[in-house]
């Protein structure tokens, strides 16, 4: 049975990726920070469905925390084949100019920092079975860039910059790396948004509306089945047509 590492996945597109994959007959390792009690939610609904989950903590952007939930992963499921970068913080919106550093600190220590913590501590599993595929969740911001989502664009810039690279030095080693770029996505992250403003958004979407969790975990799971053995170093835009 193959297993699958997703981080973040206390809720909105990381839970809908767990049970995706739970679906599929997967392993599920459930990584969160915070948010204890809705993990262990996942994994109970995973198992009462015949599934097998377990949930492990750790802050993404402690690179020794992370170190330590890759070797548990593989000492309870006896190894990883997949890992889906998918934590992630947008912390607030405003202009460039009234994030701080320690905001702009604060964006990258989680979305880039965090996503390369987690591709180092896999990485070393993946090489020695020349086998393994590493899915970074970035954003269409990251692509054509968000005004007043300066820090958390360029972040998401940076996922794609560090997964194109990687794909090319992973190759020999029969590892692929992609980017999944979410549109507009129906979670807690865009909770703040009031009803004139998600209409708003809407109507920029020529697929007429807005993406659920699903559409973003249907994606992660095409990229790391036998049908997406072939590609790597790509970007996965899935925003309804939006950019
Ligand atoms: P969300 O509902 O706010 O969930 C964020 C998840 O990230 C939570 O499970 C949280 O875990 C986890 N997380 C945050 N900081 C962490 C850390 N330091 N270590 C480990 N886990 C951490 O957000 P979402 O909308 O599902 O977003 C998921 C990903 O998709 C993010 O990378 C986001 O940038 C990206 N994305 C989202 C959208 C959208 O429209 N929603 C669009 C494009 C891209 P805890 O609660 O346990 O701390």
């Amino acid at each position: 049975m193959k297993t699958v590492l997703i981080t973040g996945a206390s809720k909105g597109i990381g839970r809908a990726v767990a049970l995706k994959f739970a679906k599929e007959g997967w392993q599920v390792a459930v990584n969160y920070n915070q948010s204890a009690d809705a993990a262990q939610a996942i994994c109970k609904e995973i198992i009462e469905h015949g599934g097998t989950a377990k949930a492990f903590c750790a802050d993404v952007s402690n690179y020794d925390a992370v170190e330590n939930m890759i070797e548990e992963v593989v000492r309870a499921f006896g190894g990883i084949d997949v890992l889906v970068n998918n934590a992630g913080v947008a912390l607030k919106q405003g202009l460039f100019t009234d994030f701080s550093d320690l905001d702009a600190r604060s964006i990258f220590d989680v979305n880039v920092f965090g996503m390369m913590n987690c591709a180092r501590a896999a990485i070393l599993h993946f090489v020695n079975k020349k086998s393994g595929r590493i899915i970074n969740v970035s954003s269409i911001w990251g692509v054509s860039g968000a005004s007043c989502e300066v820090i958390y664009s360029a972040s998401k810039a940076a996922v794609i910059g560090f997964s194109k690279a990687l794909a090319k030095e992973l190759a020999p080693s029969g590892i692929c790396v992609n980017c999944i770029a979410p549109g507009f996505i129906e979670t807690d992250m865009n909770a703040h948004l009031t009803a004139e403003e998600v209409a708003a958004f809407t109507e920029d979407i020529p697929l007429g509306r807005i993406g659920r969790a699903e559409d973003v975990a249907d994606s992660a799971y095409f990229l790391a089945s036998d049908a997406a053995q072939y590609i790597t170093g790509q970007v996965l835009v899935v925003d309804g047509g939006m950019i």
